[in-house]
C-alpha cells in the first residue's frame, strides 16, 4: 500500500476531520504525511484589522508568534498521532491583503486573482519528496465553504483529473456545529465527488481527540459551541458510524470534467506568479 498525503488547509483541519485514519495507517506500518498547505510566515505588515480580530481571539499578541506557536501544536500532534509533518508557505486567507477582509469573504467564493492557486497547489504535491504514483491524497470537502478549504478541494479536482486517487473529508468541526453545511456543500460539488466512504476508527479514536487536544490555541475558539470537546467529537464519530461504531467519512474525488463555478479556478490558467499569492 503506498503513500497517503493528507491536504489540510489549515494546521488543524487534518487531524480535527480524520485524525483516526491518519493513526489507524501509522498503526498499520504506513505514517502518512499531512501537509499544511496555506501555512505561511505570519509578517506584521500582513496583519490587517480582521487578522487581528482572530489573533486577539487566539490569544496571540505578536505576529511573530503565530506561526511558532501554531508549528508547535502541529508538531506535537503529528507525534501523537505517528504521522509526518510538511507546511507549505501559501499565506492562510487572512493574510492575502484585503481580499478577505470580513467573515462573509472569507466563507465566500475565492477571488478571481486567485483562478490559478489550485494548480500551483496540486503541483506541489507532485513534487513533495513523499509523492510516487499510487499514492492517495486527502482533500477538505470544504462543509463550511472557508475559501482556503475550498481551494484545497479545488486542487484535489486537479490532481483526480490527471489520474490520482483523491478522497475529500468532511471538514470538522463544521460538520459538527452546522450539519445542514455537509447537504449543502454536496449539493454545489454536485458530480465532483462520488459516494461517500465510512473508516472506522474505534481503536483510534482517542488519539485523534488527544492530538486535536494539542491545538491548545485553537481548540476553545473552534469548539466555542461546547465546553466538552472530547464529547462532541465521540458523538459526531459516533452518529457518523452508526453500525460500525466511530467512523470518519469520506467521498472519492472524481476526475470527469469540471463543474460549477468554484471549481473553473482550478480549469483555467496558472496567470497569477507565485509571488502574487504567497
Ligand atoms: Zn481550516
Amino acid at each position: 500500500m503506498s503513500t497517503s498525503i493528507f491536504l489540510s488547509p489549515h494546521y488543524d483541519d487534518g487531524v480535527l476531520s480524520c485524525g483516526g485514519t491518519i493513526a489507524s495507517l501509522a498503526l498499520a506500518g504506513r505514517p502518512p504525511v499531512v501537509v499544511t498547505v496555506f501555512g505561511g510566515e505570519v509578517l506584521e505588515e500582513l496583519v490587517g484589522d480582521f487578522a487581528h480580530t482572530k489573533h486577539a481571539r487566539w490569544g496571540f499578541a505578536r505576529a511573530d508568534d503565530v506561526l511558532e506557536v501554531r508549528r508547535r501544536e502541529d508538531a506535537t500532534a503529528a507525534a501523537i498521532l505517528g504521522c509526518r509533518t510538511r507546511w507549505l508557505g501559501y499565506f492562510d486567507a487572512i493574510y492575502r491583503g484585503d481580499r478577505y477582509a470580513a467573515t462573509a469573504e472569507l466563507y465566500g467564493k475565492p477571488t478571481s486573482v486567485e483562478d490559478g492557486l489550485p494548480q500551483l497547489i496540486a503541483g506541489e504535491v507532485l513534487s513533495l519528496p513523499e509523492w510516487e504514483p499510487g499514492a492517495t491524497v486527502y482533500v477538505p470537502l470544504a462543509i463550511g465553504n472557508h475559501v482556503d478549504h475550498q481551494l484545497t478541494f479545488a486542487a484535489g479536482r486537479v490532481l483526480a483529473r490527471q489520474g490520482v486517487t483523491v478522497f475529500a473529508y468532511e471538514d470538522c468541526p463544521y460538520a459538527i456545529h452546522t450539519p445542514s453545511g455537509v447537504a449543502e456543500r454536496l449539493a454545489q460539488v454536485d458530480r465532483q465527488v462520488g459516494e461517500q466512504t465510512l473508516i472506522a476508527i474505534g481503536p483510534t479514536l482517542e488519539l485523534r481527540i488527544a492530538a486535536i487536544a494539542a491545538y491548545t490555541s485553537q481548540v476553545p475558539v473552534i469548539f466555542r459551541f461546547t465546553q466538552d470537546m472530547p464529547g462532541a467529537m465521540t458523538a459526531h464519530a459516533l452518529r457518523t458510524g452508526g453500525a460500525l461504531g466511530p467512523a470518519e467519512r469520506f467521498w472519492r474525488v472524481t476526475g470527469d470534467e469540471f463543474r460549477g463555478t468554484d471549481v473553473q479556478a482550478a480549469n483555467n490558467n496558472a496567470n497569477v506568479g507565485e509571488s502574487d499569492v504567497r
